[in-house]
């Protein structure tokens, strides 16, 4: 018999005996990992290794009957849950010290239909996996643009990407959730049932249940679209950001031109501009020329492609394991004042694996009204990241360092708004802004379906 010591939501600790643990993990279908085991190093792994947490157990969910079991067993106990999918959250909330991770990475089942152009797809899915399913019928929705990211955790928190101009944020194409709630129960919330709810699971994060399973609106992407980086130097980095803000004020909405600021893998620093199209290859050439003609590139890889080999571009910035901290914010504009802040800390990158990433925010995804959806940031703008990663943990202090240095010019400029699925863990007090006049609404959808705050290890909002 195995006996479990885990800690409790008041941070007590509670012996579990060992019949009740063994009655538990021989009722789960997946592999439990406890500190004792084999193997539980990598259960317990996320994708930002700054985070060193010991959970008690970690459930490898094989199906939803997997996720009841361990809600059900975690609240008889009242032990802390931490719910995980891709692992991909910065702030590391898919585990805990001492509590349950009920990590669903193993539920992967995906049942496309090609007539209705949907999709049910299990949560424990990344975009590489779900895309693969999906574009067998030339179909997709807006995914992340890093392929070994996580659909839930994308999804609940808004998700933006390639189509998100042409077809909304993620979450705009949720059809149906399937949820397990805080009492172990299991619903469909959509926009006929659970209306509150179906509202709050677009845009709200992990706070109201765990979701295990998505029905997605699928869209048509060809067998081709536009995709590829153009290289510039570093030095042009003022010039390429002002032509990026001017090319991004009003861009068409199958248009999609993000930029980063990085080292190339030969240890250049470097301006890339990150261009997507998504229509007919004819006007799309048309629609980038001015972007390939800009100034004298290192490079221009901007070519048709299969839409997943886009999805796989920019896979090698978000590779598991290497330390990372992150300072975000919503732009709503990029002034000269903005591009210089950007200019002089880009060009003096600590890190070579560091960059600074900005999503232009347009189109459809900001033509659905801000209370529509939990998600209610819903103007043009520009999401941007300073994204510090490295490796040698005795470089802490001096990455999370420069990181603050450069986020401190930055943030007066950047309004008070951030999109929650990048919100750093030592920030919760820019939770509330994160969801603006939709947090009130929220506190009370989250007071309907978790009084308790059972699912508290996530970017939390209270219940009212
Ligand atoms: C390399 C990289 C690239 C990224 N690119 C994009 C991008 O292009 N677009 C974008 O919008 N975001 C992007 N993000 C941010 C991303 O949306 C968040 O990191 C998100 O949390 C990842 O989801 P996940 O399932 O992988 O993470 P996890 O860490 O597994 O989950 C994050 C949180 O979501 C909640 N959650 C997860 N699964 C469930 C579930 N089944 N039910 C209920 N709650 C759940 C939990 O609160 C959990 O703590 C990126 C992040 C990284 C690291």
């Amino acid at each position: 018999m195995t006996t479990i010591t885990a800690t409790r939501r008041d941070g007590s600790d509670v012996t579990i005996d060992g019949e009740a643990y063994d009655a538990f993990e021989s009722a789960v279908h997946g592999d439990v990992f406890t500190p004792e085991s084999d193997g539980y190093d990598a259960a317990r792994a996320v994708w930002n290794g700054m985070i060193d947490k010991r959970p008690a157990m970690v459930v490898n969910c094989r199906g939803v009957s997997d996720v009841i079991n361990s809600v059900r067993f975690a609240r008889e106990h009242d032990l802390v849950i931490a719910v995980r999918g891709g692992a991909h959250n910065v702030a590391g909330h898919g585990t805990s010290d001492g509590g349950v991770v009920i990590d669903l990475s193993g539920m992967k089942g995906v049942r496309v239909d090609p007539v209705t152009r949907t999709a049910h797809a299990q949560a424990g899915l990344t975009w590489a996996e779900f895309d693969d399913e999906t574009l067998i019928y030339g179909l997709a929705t807006t995914g992340g643009v890093v392929s070994n990211t996580g659909i839930a955790g994308l999804t609940l928190g808004g998700g933006l990407g390639w189509l998100m101009g042409k077809h909304g944020l993620t979450c705009d194409n949720v059809i149906s959730f399937d949820v397990v709630t805080a009492e172990g129960d299991l619903i469909t919330a959509d926009a006929n049932t659970h209306g509150d709810l179906y509202w709050a699971l677009r845009g709200g994060g992990g706070n109201f249940g765990i979701v295990t399973g998505f029905q997605f609106q699928l869209h048509d992407v060809g067998p081709l679209v536009i995709g590829g980086m153009i290289i510039h130097p570093m030095a042009k980095a003022r010039e390429l950001m002002r032509f990026y803000r001017d090319i991004t004020s009003d861009p068409p909405d199958e248009l999609e031109v993000y930029m980063a600021l990085m080292t190339s893998p030969d240890g250049d620093p470097v301006a890339a501009m990150m261009v997507g199209y998504n229509g007919d290859l004819t006007e799309g050439e048309n629609a980038i020329k001015s972007i390939r003609d800009f100034g004298s590139p290192l490079a221009d890889m901007v070519q048709p492609m299969p839409y997943s080999a886009r999805q796989h571009m920019l896979d090698d910035m978000g590779l598991h394991g290497p330390r990372r901290y992150w300072k975000s914010g919503f732009l709503p504009e990029l002034s000269d004042d903005v591009i210089d802040v950007f200019a002089s800390h880009a060009s003096n990158l600590i890190s070579p694996m560091t960059l600074i990433p900005m999503f232009n925010m347009h189109g459809a995804a900001t033509r659905v009204a801000p209370d529509a959806t939990a998600f209610g940031h819903r103007t043009h703008q520009w999401d941007i990241d300073i994204v510090s990663q490295w490796l040698d943990p005795a470089d802490d202090e001096r990455q999370i360092e420069w990181t603050r240095r450069f986020w401190n010019e930055l943030e007066p400029f950047a309004g008070k708004t951030i999109y929650v699925n990048h919100i750093s863990a030592d920030e919760p007090s820019r939770i509330e802004t994160a969801f603006g006049p939709n947090y009130k609404r929220l506190r009370e959808v989250k007071r309907a379906y978790d009084p308790d705050n059972v699912f508290k290890i996530n970017h939390n909002i209270p219940p009212a």
